[in-house]
């Protein structure tokens, strides 16, 4: 029977807090919608204090900004989108298009084909989540995206120039300095100065999930990617240091981040408590991670490990870290997560940062419907029929006749019939 050490009030789609961010976001969508550039000056001025000329940097812009940065921060950059290009690269060519005969002369395809204009919201309040722009912007180029509109806020008034490096190097089409609700709803309406896209993807706060799941219906979505969340599965023989450090790292994205420990072991649990509460103090980050450590920390003591897999599984969690004896059952006794991190040598922010899988992914049980972002989600599957032979299409056309007819379709049922008539010698009932 599960236990809590340290427990907290699960975050949901529906509480009060989520409601509260629900009303502000629609009314600024509809303001947005009503008066288009001036809206979307307005609100970044009151949220950014930004409001530049165009919010969109020219090429000369930003080749003045790339130049700015060290060798090294470039270097870097290259680097880890490398590893999310041949990630993304190898996920395309295992998506094959397919047609088969279904009948004698009828053959049925699907293809995959790559969405004409997508918007990438690469988050940047807090922190300038770099990595990100890897993530939306070289999977959609991967994917064959054609046009690429990159979105980012501005941090304390400063443009990021990593970010914005990030975004160039990774084939962004258009770069806009610009965040929020403000950023989504212009993408995803057009405004004046901006071509709508069809699909917006990207991680962001609460405020810029909550504007991509209003504004779905209209423009696509990847997923719902809100604020991070991280859950540990531990025995007895994991590191409680790496245990505590690894938490930390994730409480850290914001106040509202949950980090969460499930364990077979009270004095791991114990330990883990002990130490989180020694390591907070000295984090330079500790304005975030300690509130969401003090509000949505858990620590939860399971009897064995057949429970331990089932709460795990019971979170839907977005990332999960295994720190068992055997990490690897996770992949047969686990369904419901964004990413797996198997064993103590790997940890959410190499997925966060440097491996090459992908970092965006399902928040607030979400996760229990889709995975995260990947090539797939910038494609569309699409279909096509054809027939050749006359004596299938005949086949196929009393049928329809006698399957419209059941539904009162009397439209769709002749469309059947003339060819039943016509190939199959039918003489007609109308
Ligand atoms: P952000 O870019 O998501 O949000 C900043 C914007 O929020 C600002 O530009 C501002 O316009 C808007 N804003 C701030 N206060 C507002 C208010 N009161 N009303 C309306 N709009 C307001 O950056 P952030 O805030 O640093 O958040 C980044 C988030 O992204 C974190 O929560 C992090 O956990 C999350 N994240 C999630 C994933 C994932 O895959 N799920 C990955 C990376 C990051």
């Amino acid at each position: 029977m599960a236990r809590h050490l340290k427990s907290a009030t699960p975050k949901t789609f529906n509480d009060e807090a989520q409601r509260t961010v629900a009303e502000r976001v629609s009314a600024i969508i509809s303001d947005i919608r009503r008066r288009g550039d001036a809206a979307v000056r307005d609100y970044s001025d009151k949220f950014d204090g930004w409001t530049p000329e165009s919010f969109r940097l020219t090429p000369a812009e930003i080749d003045d900004i790339v130049a700015t940065l060290p060798a090294q921060v470039i270097e870097d950059i290259a680097f880890v989108q490398a590893q999310v290009r041949g990630f993304a690269e190898a996920q395309r060519a295992s998506m094959q298009d397919i047609e088969v005969e279904t009948l004698p002369g009828v053959r049925l395809g699907h293809r995959h084909v790559p969405i004409d204009a997508v918007g990438a919201y690469i988050p940047g309040g807090r922190y300038p989540l770099t990595a990100s722009a890897h993530m939306t912007i070289v999977t959609a180029k991967a994917a064959g995206v054609q046009r690429v509109v990159a979105c980012t806020p501005p941090i304390r008034g400063e443009i990021p120039a990593a970010t914005v490096a990030a975004m160039h190097m990774a084939g962004a089409d258009e770069i806009h300095i610009l965040g929020g609700v403000q950023a989504v709803a212009a993408m995803a309406l057009g405004t004046e100065t901006m071509t709508p896209v069809n699909l917006i993807a990207g991680p962001g706060n609460a405020y810029v999930a909550e504007a991509k799941r209003e504004l779905f219906g209209e423009v696509g979505i990847d997923l719902f990617a809100g604020p991070t969340e991280i859950l540990v599965v531990a025995d007895e023989t994991a590191d409680a240091f790496t245990t505590a450090v690894d938490l930390l790292s994730q409480a850290e994205h914001g106040p509202d981040s949950p980090a969460v420990l499930v364990t077979t072991s009270e004095a791991l649990g114990s330990e883990v408590i002990r130490l989180v509460e020694e390591i907070l103090p000295g984090m330079s980050t500790k304005d975030f991670a300690e509130p969401a450590w003090r509000d949505h920390g858990q620590v939860v003591v399971v009897d064995d490990i057949e429970e331990l897999w089932q709460v795990a599984d019971s979170y839907a969690s977005e990332h999960v870290q295994v720190f068992t004896a055997e990490p690897r059952d996770a992949l047969e006794k686990m369904s419901n997560y964004g990413a797996l991190f198997l064993g103590e040598e790997t940890c959410v922010s190499y997925g966060d940062k440097v491996i090459g899988t992908n970092h965006v992914l399902p928040t607030l049980g979400a996760a229990r419907y889709t995975g995260g972002l990947w090539v797939g989600k910038y494609l569309k599957t699409v279909t096509y029929q054809q027939i050749s032979d006359t004596a299938s299409s005949a086949e196929l056309g009393r049928v329809c006749g006698r399957a419209a007819r059941v539904e009162l379709f009397e439209g769709h049922a002749r469309s059947g019939d003339v060819r039943a008539w016509r190939h199959g010698g039918e003489s007609f009932p109308w």
